[in-house]
């Protein structure tokens, strides 16, 4: 795959089931683009800017690559829902600059790439992964990929049921222990975008050398440990809502080396075993 990127991706449970990343600090800008979501169709891509500006060239790019990676996610899941007797819907997707308002309320680049519900739609702010790729050093367009297809996996989470029943359970717990709860929504994530990139290699031999070295890189510098440590230079594993470093590459990585969505069991295996 070509294409310049970053890594990002993903962070709290915001209004009933939006997934937000919230560790870069940065207000959240009430000013809002003007989308119309009603007039998006399922699948397509929308591109949008608070500010007015057009995108840079470095955007366009991003944008580009957005595009072609959404486009694989659809192929793959389409038969993978296929072999489960289920049909795939695929989700919108909003590109935007600033901040973006979405049917989970406002979005902006402080929460980093963000999937809804509410509008099945996934948020994409193409300056944050720029910013990302500043900050944590991750790069590569496999990374890239990866952001957008775990965004994708909650997407599958919805359509598949997983994302309510957890959001429901979670709205009767404590915050420490809806936690717990966001920890194996988002590994699951993780481990749908593992499931993409195996499939999307059979159908398109999009794997290159180094790409899998460079998509669990990118699992490892947004795990919450990594994180946090890097901004506090300590983490709580009380408020960890992604998991750690180390859960989040196992699980993206048994999603691509097995393609298996029904190894998927982020919720069933025990706390030990995640
Ligand atoms: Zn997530």
């Amino acid at each position: 795959m070509s294409g310049k990127v970053a890594a990002g991706g993903v962070g709290i449970v915001g209004v009933i089931i939006a997934l937000l990343m919230n560790f870069l600090t940065g207000t959240n800008d009430p000013s809002s683009a003007n989308i119309d979501l009603g007039s998006i169709l399922r699948g397509e891509v929308t591109e949008t800017s608070s500010t007015n500006r057009t995108f840079t060239k470095e955007e366009e790019e991003l944008a580009k690559f957005s595009r072609q990676i959404l486009a694989g996610t659809e192929d793959v899941w389409t038969a993978e829902f296929k072999k489960l007797g289920k049909t795939y819907t695929p989700p919108r997707m909003v590109l935007y600059t600033g901040s973006v308002q979405t049917g989970c309320g406002n979005g902006s680049a402080s929460m980093g790439p963000f999937y809804c519900s509410a509008d099945q739609c996934l948020y994409i702010d193409l300056s944050f992964f720029s910013s990302m790729k500043k900050q944590l050093g991750a790069d590569g367009d496999f990374a890239y990929a990866y952001v957008i297809a775990h965004e994708v996996g909650h997407h599958v989470e919805y359509l598949l049921g997983s994302l309510e029943e957890a959001h429901e359970k979670m709205s009767r717990l404590n915050e420490k222990e809806a936690n717990k709860i966001s920890v194996r929504l988002e590994l699951l994530a993780d481990f749908y975008a593992g499931v993409w990139g195996y499939h999307d290699n059979q159908m398109f031999g999009s794997i290159e050398d180094g790409d899998l070295e460079e998509a669990i890189r990118c699992a490892e510098v947004i795990g919450d440990n990594y994180l946090q440590e890097k901004a506090r230079g300590k983490s709580v594993p009380e408020t960890f809502t992604h998991g750690t470093s180390a859960q989040r590459m196992k699980w993206l990585k048994l999603g691509l080396t097995t393609g298996d969505i029904s190894l998927g069991r982020t919720f069933q295996v025990s706390e030990s075993e995640l």
